[in-house]
């Protein structure tokens, strides 16, 4: 009986799927390191962000290897601008680990993917399936709410049980695509389309009225609004820039000198303070427009402001180096920073 309905549902949805999937390149690809590259992309970022930075990304740095020879500032450098930078560094120790032990090749292997920095169970099952083709599951947010409906389960043990009866032996990475896709798009959290769904006639939740719908989050603490000015200081075709430590936050990143304005203090002072002793060979030029930037709880207002340096052109402090506007494409760069540049370079 519970094969029937297998079956069933997985035809249905594959049927469903070949008609509906929206055409991205990393379905066109059957290579294990484009479709890693992608799921890791994927991970906290929506597709059509994710989309020119995955070509880009697979344009410089095409295989495990040239991942692993590349330095950690271009592969910074890649992502910039995409968030959660933990995620490159974290390809870049795994392509290590797969130069070193894998001789260059993703481990056809769910325990030994599962060993390496960043692979978490479900960008195993994703690679396993997807890229591998072999029968293993791949349970994101999408596909657990709607394996909950469709099979009335609540406890964790039981979904990974049905997840794994469910997926079939021959086109798992489609199913599981499928299965994803149908979340993401019909069986929505608060408003599931069940009309459309292709699978409704096996759904337990639709047969007994019991969809339950995703209550509204709580509501989240209000964000703390902050002003933090930015310097674009120049000098001979040159910007000022500075490097993040090592150890700290966005380590490795380089950004545009500025930082938050606190108590009642004006935004120039705010930002000479936070020029590092460059505040008597710095003149505010003009203000050049304000970016907003949005970060966890904290809502920033940052801005911008053209200033000139008189002087000597030596850095302030170690870490800080004058940069030609020309290679900044070639240095990781906080996202609040690449949103200033944007608005130097871009009319
Ligand atoms: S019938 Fe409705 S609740 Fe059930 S899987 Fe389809 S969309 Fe989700």
């Amino acid at each position: 009986m519970m094969d029937h309905k297998h079956q069933h549902i997985r035809r249905a949805l594959l049927r469903w799927y070949e008609r509906t999937r929206r055409d991205l390149p990393w379905r066109r690809t059957r290579d294990p390191y484009a479709i890693w590259i992608a799921e890791t992309m994927l991970q906290q970022t929506q597709v059509k962000t994710a989309l020119p930075y995955y070509r880009r990304f697979l344009r410089a740095l095409p295989s495990v290897e040239a991942l692993d020879r590349a330095r950690r500032a271009e592969v910074l450098a890649l992502w910039s601008g995409l968030g959660y930078y933990r995620r490159a560094m974290h390809l870049k120790a795994a392509a290590r680990k797969i130069v070193r032990h894998h001789r260059g090749k993703l481990p056809r292997d769910f325990r030994a993917l599962r060993a390496l920095p960043g692979i978490g169970p479900y960008t195993a099952g994703a690679l396993m399936s997807i890229a591998f083709d072999e029968r293993h599951p791949a349970v994101d947010g999408n596909a657990r709410r709607v394996l909950t409906r469709l099979f009335n389960v609540k406890r964790e043990k039981a979904l990974q049980q049905v997840a794994a009866r469910l997926v079939p032996a021959s086109r798992p990475g489609e199913f599981n695509q499928a299965l994803m896709e149908l979340g993401a798009t019909v069986c929505l959290p608060r408003d599931p389309r069940c009309p459309r769904c292709p699978i409704a006639a096996g759904c337990e939740a639709r047969k007994f009225g019991s969809i339950r719908l995703q209550k509204r989050l709580a509501p989240k603490p209000a964000a703390r609004k902050i002003d933090w000015p930015l310097a674009v200081i120049r000098k001979n075709g040159k910007i000022l820039l500075r490097r993040r430590p090592d150890g700290g936050l966005l380590p490795g990143l380089w950004e545009i000198p500025g930082g938050e304005r606190i108590n009642r203090e004006s935004v120039r002072t705010a930002l000479l303070r936070h020029l590092n002793g460059l505040s008597q060979r710095v003149k505010l030029e003009s203000a050049m427009g304000v970016i907003r930037h949005n970060i966890t709880n904290r809502r920033i207002r940052a801005p911008v402001y053209l200033c000139v340096c008189a002087g000597k052109t030596s850095p302030p402090a170690p870490g800080w180096r004058w940069l030609p506007l020309s290679s900044l494409s070639r240095h990781p760069l906080s996202s609040l920073s690449l949103k200033a540049v944007r608005l130097i370079t871009e009319p």
